[in-house]
């Protein structure tokens, strides 16, 4: 079975020690490099297609872990699926356990944190066009740095 252009009907998921697994899915780096992450994986489980053009990430923070603070104009929807853990979007700051979910809207900045002793895994719905993610300017993460609920909880 070619799993990258015609996946089996039913891929199974296989919990291990390591994380969550699925047959024939293989386990990525978060992104190709950079300082603003920490113990991220991420695994494609649906390519999207012309027909259904979403993309369905698995992403999983290792304990103490966080994903880059960004924004961009794509949506997230968000299906928290192991762990534990607090996510920060727009101005909000919220603790995420199975099976909460998660709405990050267009142009909210955003920012997932695992519990120090507790990895955080979660599903993100993302269209398959989609604009490349933004980091705050130096302006911007200074009045971050300011902000009296955010300056606490992002990792710049
Ligand atoms: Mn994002």
């Amino acid at each position: 079975m070619d799993a990258e252009n015609n996946p089996a009907p039913v891929r199974r998921f296989h919990p291990t020690a390591s994380g969550f697994r699925w047959d024939d899915v293989p386990v990525k780096v978060y992104k190709p490099e950079g300082a603003h992450f920490r113990d991220v994986t991420r695994q494609v489980l649906f390519e999207g297609t012309a027909e259904l053009p979403t993309q369905v990430r698995y992403f999983e923070l290792a304990p103490g872990g966080h994903s880059t603070f960004e924004r961009h104009e794509h949506p997230h929807a968000v299906f928290v699926l192991r762990g534990r853990g607090r996510v920060l979007v727009g101005e909000t700051v919220a603790p995420v356990t199975p099976f909460d979910l998660v709405h990050v809207p267009p142009m909210a900045w955003h920012q997932f944190r695992a519990a120090s002793d507790a990895p955080l895994g979660f599903v993100c719905l993302v269209p398959c066009d989609r604009d490349r993610p933004m980091r705050p300017t130096p302006d911007e993460a200074a009045a971050l740095r300011a902000h009296p609920v955010l300056r606490d909880f992002i990792r710049l």
